[in-house]
Formats: structure tokens, C-alpha cells, sequence
């Protein structure tokens, strides 16, 4: 019996009607739909889940360690111990760090770095510690299932227990990086050493168990095929089926530049608007979908906006990953460009916090509260 493959108009039709789209729908759309039909249909779903809204943070980053005992091929940002930019965060510099984010009014730090042979387990759970302690009302937001899982090499130690020591020292949430391509195929060209996809989707398994949200990410644009990439999102939609615990998707665009895989040319607009639709149409239990103006730029960002992605990120202040592999955007934006960026857009600029509570400023005040719900209970 053979079984005709789908066409956009059957594909529409589910779309309109919210009907799941299976993997060979993914295909079609991932490798012949036109772009602006792909955008039309995601920017349905993006409306009828999030509106009009665009939502962003304030926020800060920290890498405490550029050490890292693995080499994936795609990593510009690792060292060597004895590398000339090799480095480690001191207490006394993760709180300088932290409290140039209060200065700046962030709500959210967040934190991933590299697998420092040399430190301790002890020494991980201490950045979060520090951090939590030095300014409490700041989320931290850490360490990709990548870090858990050396952490549970290290200790000998399952992930709940891991993960409950980071809870009890500061920890928030977890963001979503590590996921790459889930692919064994991929996996093993570009990354076969680190944590595995089964590793990886345990771990947030057993975060979302322990009542902690996280996100989760596709490293796209490099030696993967659409196969790889709908296999990697109906894993996910999966697991969301499952625990309900996944905020975000953010799909990152590959940067090739000082890495092994230079020989890569960048995705270009067009790959990364593709990326962005198609992510919003195959994960229909995701909330939101993440246009990462660090990875895709601001003009291919702010575009996003209409093809799917409802957050543009952050106001980034310390980025250092993807700089290191040629990022050209800027190190931070501030809260009034991003407005601009959204505003021009057409959509309605809200900021969030990690956990997408709206933020409401007054001054260098910030509440998740409404200050009307204020005045109500006081
Ligand atoms: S991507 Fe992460 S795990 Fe891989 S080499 Fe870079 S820092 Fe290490």
C-alpha cells in the first residue's frame, strides 16, 4: 500500500484545526514548503498562543570556566587549562558579576561554562551558591543537562540527587543548551563525547520531576539533514508531552568561525526564518519559540517575530560563546532598542521574567506584581 505524502493544503488544514503534524509533515515543510506560506501558518499558531505579544528580559550571563575536558567540533569558546584565555571564575568575580546585573536591574543570570577538570563538584555548586546568596532576588538560571551529567560522572551521584544540591545552594531553573543535534549520527560528528540525547532528555525528565522549568534548544545549520531535525523536535514534543516542564524552544543558528568546522558556511536568513516556523509548527505544546537575537542578529530576529517567535531574549550583557565563534552582534542591547525592535515589528513589548511572570518597573524597583494587586493587599 502506498502512502501519498502530505501536501501543504492538507498540512494547512491541520494547522487551522490545531491537528498534531506527524513526522512526515515535518518533512515536507522543513524541505519544500515556500517560506512565506511556512510563516503565514506559524505565525497562526504564534498569534493564537501569545497574541500579540513579544516578550524579552533583562538579563546577564556568565561562562565561570572556559576549561572543558570535551572538544566538540562546533565550540569555539573552550580551552586548554594552560591556553592563553583559559580561565575560572573566582568567588569574588562571580559576585561582581552578579551585582553589575542588579546594577543593571536584571532579573535572571544566566550561567554554562565548561567541564573543568580541575574543579570539584564542589565548585560548581558553590557558583550557585554565590550567586543566590549575593542577590537572592535575581533567578539563576543553570547548567545544561551536558554540566549535570559530569556532575553525575564526578560524584557518582544520580541526577536527582545532583540536581537537589543545586537546588538547595540557589538554583531556579535550567536553560536549554547541550541538546545540539539528538540525532546518534550527528551526534557522533560533532560532539561524541559529552552526554548523549537519552542523557540529555533524562535529565530534564528528572529536572521537571524536581518542579524545575527549563528550556531546550537545536544547533541547526551544520552537518545535519531535515530527518535529523524532525527526529530532534518530535523527541522533544515528546518529553513535553510527558512532563509539561519545557518553557521555550530556541532553535541556534551554527556560527562556524574558530571552530573545527570553518569549512561550514553560516546559515543564511532564509535557513534561519525556515528554522523558526518550523519549530512554532511541529511543537504545538511549547508556549513559546525563542528568536535568539544573539545566534540570528537583531534584523533576522526582529523578523522572527512574524514567523513564529513570540521572545526575542534578553538585553545579554556578557555573551561570550557565541561571540568566540564570530557573532558579530553587539554584547548587550539596551531594554529601549529592543522595544524599538519589537515596536517596529508590529507586536507589543512585555517584559518577563525567567518564568514568564510580566515584569512591572518602577524606577530601579522591580515586581512580578501588579501594582495595582499591590495597593489592592496593602
Ligand atoms: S560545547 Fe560545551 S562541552 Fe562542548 S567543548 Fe564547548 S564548552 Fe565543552
Amino acid at each position: 500500500m502506498t502512502i501519498n505524502p502530505p501536501t501543504i493544503r492538507d498540512i494547512e488544514a491541520k494547522v487551522q484545526t490545531g491537528e498534531r503534524l506527524t513526522f512526515d509533515d515535518g518533512i515536507f515543510l522543513d524541505e519544500r514548503a515556500d517560506l512565506f506560506t511556512l510563516g503565514r501558518l506559524a505565525n497562526l499558531v504564534r498569534e493564537r498562543k501569545n497574541g500579540n505579544a513579544a516578550y524579552y528580559n533583562t538579563n546577564i550571563h556568565l561562562n565561570p570556566t572556559n576549561v572543558c575536558v570535551y572538544r566538540c567540533r562546533f565550540c569555539a569558546f573552550r580551552a586548554d587549562l594552560r591556553d592563553e584565555k583559559a580561565y575560572a571564575f573566582t568567588d569574588e568575580m562571580l559576585r561582581e558579576r552578579i551585582l553589575e546585573g542588579r546594577s543593571q536591574g536584571a532579573t535572571e543570570i544566566h550561567v554554562v561554562g565548561g567541564l573543568h577538570h580541575q574543579k570539584s563538584f564542589d565548585w560548581y555548586v558553590n557558583v550557585v551558591r554565590v550567586l543566590h546568596e549575593t542577590c537572592p532576588e535575581i533567578h539563576v538560571k543553570a547548567w545544561t543537562p551536558v554540566e549535570i551529567h559530569w556532575f553525575s560522572y564526578l560524584t557518582k551521584k544520580p541526577y536527582d540527587w545532583v540536581l537537589q544540591q543545586m537546588l538547595d545552594a540557589g538554583l531556579g531553573s535550567m536553560p536549554g543548551g547541550g541538546a545540539e543535534i539528538f540525532h546518534p549520527e550527528v551526534r557522533d560528528q560533532i560532539c561524541e563525547h559529552k552526554a548523549d540525547s537519552s542523557s540529555w532528555i533524562d535529565i530534564h525528565r528528572t529536572a521537571h520531576g524536581l518542579g524545575l522549568r527549563s528550556n531546550a534548544t537545536m544547533l541547526y545549520g551544520h552537518v545535519e539533514q531535515a530527518r535529523h531535525r524532525i527526529d530532534h523536535l518530535l523527541q522533544l514534543r515528546a518529553l513535553q508531552d510527558e512532563t509539561g516542564g519545557f518553557q521555550t524552544f530556541i532553535p541556534l543558528a551554527f556560527h562556524p568561525e574558530n571552530t573545527k568546522l570553518d569549512h561550514i558556511p553560516k546559515p543564511t536568513g532564509m535557513m534561519d526564518l525556515r528554522m523558526v516556523a518550523l519549530s512554532r509548527l511541529m511543537l504545538d505544546n511549547f508556549d513559546h519559540i525563542k528568536a535568539y537575537w544573539i545566534m540570528l542578529g537583531e534584523k533576522i530576529a526582529q523578523v522572527a517575530l512574524g514567523f513564529g517567535a513570540d521572545d526575542l531574549d534578553g538585553t545579554v550583557v556578557h555573551e561570550l560563546i557565541y561571540h568566540d565563534a564570530g557573532a558579530k552582534t553587539p554584547e548587550g542591547l539596551t531594554v529601549a532598542h529592543i522595544h524599538r525592535l519589537i515596536r517596529e515589528a508590529g507586536r507589543d513589548p512585555i517584559e518577563r521574567d525567567t518564568l514568564y511572570r510580566r515584569v512591572y518597573r518602577d524606577g530601579a524597583h522591580w515586581s512580578v506584581t501588579a501594582p495595582r494587586e499591590t495597593a489592592a493587599t496593602t
